[in-house]
């Protein structure tokens, strides 16, 4: 017999499989998908089998070499994820051995070198009933063991040295016992809320037993959760599995929380935190059909559940669920691949569906559902304020209003959001006098300013010009972009409201493990009144008691050089406006601005999705973005110029010659 093997060979970006002979010792144990040791030149390498050939498929002209060993004694792919990597490595133009890879959790790469061991404990078990204690420490051990078994730990905290003698003596006996590194006790919440008509008839709208994407479209505090879990409820009782994807796991503990409460053990957690032993410990619950449901960010959808009956993918419009680095897959289109395969339904749920799914429910790719009102029928009151105005006053940072309702809100003892999302580098030149903004005449986005050039480019066509030396526009010569960031505007407010307990949630101040968490939990326990962030407390937090969400730079989000860049803007700011008045208290929402008439932030002040997307699609269709057109990157890189400069243009002429007409080439 012979076996192909596919290796990962780092320094080639190629497939590589090779030929191997099976030796007779292990021919009982050699199988598809299983991971083997092969001699690669003086090297071993680890490897994935492929097929299994009998000697005559294959006509070489040299003796092939023997497989030296199998790493498991299972296969780490199954038929259906061996398929998915194929598909994968076609749709995304990557190696078929890079699609694997990223399939599996590390423990289960093909990678010389790298051991994760199972976890074990090991247990005391008393063999020879009728053994005669020598000595108070064994007459103690004994008698601890006449019980039941216990932890070898404990015994040798009685006297490692009588441990040892009764071992040595098959008195007793050491027992090995796997255990997994993650193994919380939960308590089940059997509290159900009666369902809204609303959800019933959502939920009634799904067929369990039939490939199809559904987007639900429910706004925020609509109950979507809930509908979730319902669906779930009726898949696992009838022996099926679910996968659950959430845009990261750290920035919905709430949801996980209300997930593990509702069906305790028979979960998964797959995370990025996680240990690579954690992580292959919740892999083997999900392949030894421990648990039921599987619950992670966009890796999670490779959990190798055998029979899946539903998908739901929350926040589906998060840019989150695609890789940004080889292979470049996106979770939702391997999750449409899995429920077709598996014949069950896919659900993808948001707030604020990206333009690209909307138009497809529009188009009946996917079915649509929809939750029009939230549970608490209270809708906050959204009020937009011109910065320019407030700058004249004097308000730098707040305004008035924003201010007066702090206060207000700190009287009464309820808590405040708020939001400053400044990403990355803001090297975007604004006016300071009219809040106007260069943008690109060609792709209508902002151009940023290139100190080492000290001119400004449009990152999608390289459009240059001179840095700015005065505003086009209102003619002033005051061009600064003042940037603010989370850190001086907790300052600020700290020394503004003296009274009040701030506390910031960023990249910098989660870097820890669990800090996320404990931030979440204090100031859902009042321990703060102010919580200040970035667009990560956007997401799906619920905290009743939070009445005030203010929004500082509502707009700044707008001059990110993206063609989505209105798209996250809305998102961003109805996601953060969901977070006001999520209790038994009515909301207010307060977000300032220089350019608040952009129709994004108007349309989300409404929560009215639709005039959105309306008003961006003549957008998209004009400028020629997606969902009109699809768009397609080729970058080059190398560490010499001249090289890179030769390459681009050689495929761009190339490209130029070889193309249809109304395709449009940039750069
Ligand atoms: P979404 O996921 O759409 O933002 P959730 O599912 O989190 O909304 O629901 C918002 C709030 O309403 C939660 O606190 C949830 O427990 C509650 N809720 C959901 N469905 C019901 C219901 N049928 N009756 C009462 N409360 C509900
Ligand atoms: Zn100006």
């Amino acid at each position: 017999m012979i076996a192909s093997v596919l290796v990962e060979i780092k320094s080639k970006q190629t497939d590589k499989v090779f030929y191997y002979n099976i030796p007779s010792d292990l021919k009982k144990k050699i199988m598809v998908g299983i991971r083997v040791i092969v001699p690669f030149g003086n090297r071993k390498l680890e490897g994935f089998v492929l097929e299994m050939l009998n000697d005559n498929q294959i006509k070489a002209d040299f003796d092939l070499k023997d497989i030296i060993d199998i790493v498991d004694n299972e296969p780490v792919l199954n038929e259906e994820m061996l398929k998915l990597g194929r598909y994968i490595s076609k749709k995304t133009l990557s190696t078929l051995i890079s699609s694997y890879q990223t399939m599996l959790p590390s423990a289960l790469k093909a990678h010389k070198g790298f051991n994760v061991n199972k976890k074990f404990i090991t247990y005391i078990k008393l063999v020879d009933k009728d053994y005669m204690p020598k000595n108070i420490s064994q007459e103690k051990i004994i008698k601890l063991l006449k019980e039941k078994e216990v932890q070898k730990k404990e015994c040798s905290a009685i006297s490692n040295y009588s441990l040892k003698k009764l071992i040595e003596q098959k008195v007793v006996e050491e027992i090995k016992k796997e255990v997994y590194r993650i193994n919380d006790d939960i308590e089940i919440n059997k509290f159900r809320n009666k369902l809204t008509d609303d959800q019933i008839n959502v939920i009634d709208s799904i067929e369990i037993d039939k490939f199809k994407p559904y987007l639900l479209h429910g706004v925020t505090g609509s109950g979507k959760t809930e509908i979730y879990m319902n669906l779930i409820e009726k898949i696992i009782s009838k022996g099926k599995e679910a996968i659950v994807l959430v845009p990261e796991i750290s920035l919905t503990p709430q949801l996980v929380d209300t997930f593990k409460k509702r069906f305790g053990k028979k979960i998964a957690i797959l995370h990025s935190r996680l240990s690579a032993g954690e992580k292959y410990d919740e892999w083997r619950k999900i392949e030894k059909k421990e648990v039921l449901i599987a619950i992670g960010a966009r890796s999670a959808i490779f959990a190798p559940f055998t029979n899946i009956g539903v998908v739901i993918i929350d926040e589906e419009h998060s840019a989150t669920y695609k890789q940004e680095n080889a292979p470049r897959y996106s979770a939702i289109d391997v999750a449409i691949y899995r429920a077709r395969n598996h014949n069950c339904p896919i659900i993808l749920g948001s707030a604020t569906p990206s333009i690209e799914s909307y138009t497809r429910s529009i188009t009946g790719t996917y079915k649509l559902l929809e939750l029009k009102n939230r549970i608490n029928n209270f809708n906050s009151e959204v009020i937009l304020i011109d910065m320019k105005d407030e700058i004249r006053k004097g308000n730098f940072i707040l305004s008035d209003l924003l201010k007066e309702n702090i206060n207000l809100c700190l009287q009464k003892k309820e808590q405040i959001i708020i939001l400053l999302n400044r990403r990355g580098f803001s090297t975007i030149i604004s006016c300071k006098n009219c809040g106007h903004v260069d943008k690109c005449p060609n792709c209508d986005i902002p151009l940023i300013y290139h100190k080492t050039t000290n001119s400004m480019k449009c990152h999608y066509c390289n459009y240059i010009k001179p840095k700015l030396i005065k505003c086009p526009k209102c003619n002033v010569e005051d061009l600064n972009n003042f940037g603010m960031g989370t850190e001086k505007l907790e300052e600020y407010i700290k020394e503004m409201f003296k009274e009040s307990k701030v506390i910031r949630m960023d990249v910098d101040s989660t870097s820890r493990k669990g800090s996320h968490e404990k931030i979440i939990n204090d100031f859902k326990n009042h321990k703060y009144d102010i919580l200040i962030g970035t667009q990560m407390i956007a997401k799906g937090l619920d905290f009743p008691n939070v009445t005030l969400v203010g929004v500082v730079n509502a707009d700044s989000s707008l001059n990110i050089p993206d063609f989505r860049s209105a798209e996250r803007t809305f998102q961003l700011l109805n996601q953060v406006s969901g977070r006001a008045g999520r209790g038994q208290l009515q909301g207010k929402v307060i977000m300032q601005g220089f350019n608040m008439d952009h129709y994004s932030i108007i349309a989300a002040s409404k929560n009215d999705y639709k005039s959105f997307y309306n008003q961006e699609m003549v957008i998209r269709k004009k400028l020629k973005y997606p969902p009109y057109y699809n768009l397609c990157l080729i970058s080059i890189s190398s560490k010499e110029y001249e090289e890179v400069f030769n390459e681009s243009n050689k495929i761009n002429q190339y490209i130029r010659n070889n193309i249809y007409n109304q395709n449009i080439v940039l750069g």
